[in-house]
């Protein structure tokens, strides 16, 4: 399931001369006005005549959402998945600025309003209702730069860890810490304690981790209470939430030395994971090569992507004439299919 959100314009990009160029409409439909087209005010209802310019999703969110909108809609189904006993992932995909980690997690101050909290405060809640099974939890965080996986709980650690697989752990990162949690409080802690340590830009500190993915995983162990043979039955599922680097770079070639190899690291990182989704999502080649192999992200949540897994990925954009082209680039989703 593929979701948009878009935001409001911001107060920077209307006091330099932005126009809101993209409107929501009934059907999960989003409407983009060439900025270039001058055709002066918000003329929707001519813009609707323009095919091209028309983008469908399976959730669209205008800038009135909240986050629990998106939340309702798009990542429940993932969080109750996981309940069952299922993998499920929840990518948070766009340009730099678009509205990626106020999705994921809500402003700073807003405590109330972050996405992953309410995923796993739901998550937890559901456990401790469910009389049948008892339940453990894990978190690991990890951050995945220039192809590089460190490890945002235990920084001290070497910055450069392996993907493995195995039939008891499926895919998990090798060294990486996994802390036993018992509350979703608990878990927003450890996430917010190693988001400080992400990679930041040294160029330009406003723009924090914009190059980096963060991968929250969330593991939850279920071991059955009574009935035949008490404590046979087991359940290991997981919960991880993406917020991917910054798509702009995904295209753009002009950067130089560090910049460039970045981008291209994160290039590489979206389109194997478009080429992951897009092999799995198409059902008539059964049994085809899922390239899996091509990237770190898609290495490490193989496990989440494959078989009866659940994801849901969230497009974000912003409305301003300014930004038009990334925008026009994360509507196409040349590089996140659906
Ligand atoms: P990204 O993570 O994609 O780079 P951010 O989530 O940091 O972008 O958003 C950029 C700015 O826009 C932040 O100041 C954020 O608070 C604001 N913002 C993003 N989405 C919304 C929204 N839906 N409503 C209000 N403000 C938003
Ligand atoms: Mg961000």
């Amino acid at each position: 399931m593929v979701g948009v959100r878009v935001r409001p314009l911001s107060a920077a990009e209307s006091a330099r001369g932005a126009v809101d160029c993209l409107s929501v409409t009934e059907g999960n439909k989003v409407f983009a006005r060439d900025p270039d087209e001058k055709m002066g005010g918000r003329d929707y209802l001519r813009l609707q005549q323009f095919n091209d310019h028309a983008y469908q999703f399976d959730a669209a969110f205008g800038p009135e959402s909240g986050s629990s909108e998106v939340y309702a809609r798009l990542v429940r189904r993932v969080v109750t998945a996981v309940i069952d006993g299922y993998n499920g992932a929840c990518f948070a995909y766009g340009a730099t600025g678009s509205g990626k980690t106020h999705t994921m997690l809500g402003q700073p101050q807003a405590c109330n309003s972050r996405r992953e909290e309410e995923a796993v405060e739901e998550l937890m809640a559901a456990a401790l209702r469910d009389d049948d099974f008892d339940y453990k939890f894990g978190v690991s965080y990890v951050e995945i730069y220039n192809e590089k996986v460190k490890d945002l709980l235990n920084p001290d650690s070497q910055a450069d860890l392996e993907v493995r697989e195995d039939a008891k752990h499926g895919t998990h990162i090798q060294g990486a810490v996994e802390l036993a949690v018992g509350s979703a409080a608990e878990i927003m802690e450890h996430m917010q304690r190693g988001s400080v340590y992400r990679t930041t830009e040294a160029t330009n500190c406003n723009e924090v981790s914009s190059r980096s993915h963060a991968v929250l995983q969330v593991t939850v162990k279920a071991v059955q209470r009574y009935g035949e043979g008490g404590g046979s039955k087991r359940r290991l599922a997981k919960m991880s939430l993406i917020d991917l680097a910054g798509s702009e770079r995904a295209y753009k070639t002009d950067n130089r030395g560090q910049r460039l190899v970045e981008g291209r690291n994160i290039n590489r990182s979206l389109l194997s994971l478009a080429n992951c989704i897009n092999a799995l999502a198409d059902r008539t080649r059964k049994g085809a090569h899922v390239p899996y192999r091509d990237s770190k992200l898609t290495r490490l949540l193989k496990d989440s992507l494959s078989g009866t897994s659940v994801a849901a990925m969230l497009c974000a954009v912003s409305p301003s004439s300014d930004q038009y082209e990334e925008t026009l680039n994360t509507l196409k989703r040349q590089d996140v299919p659906r």
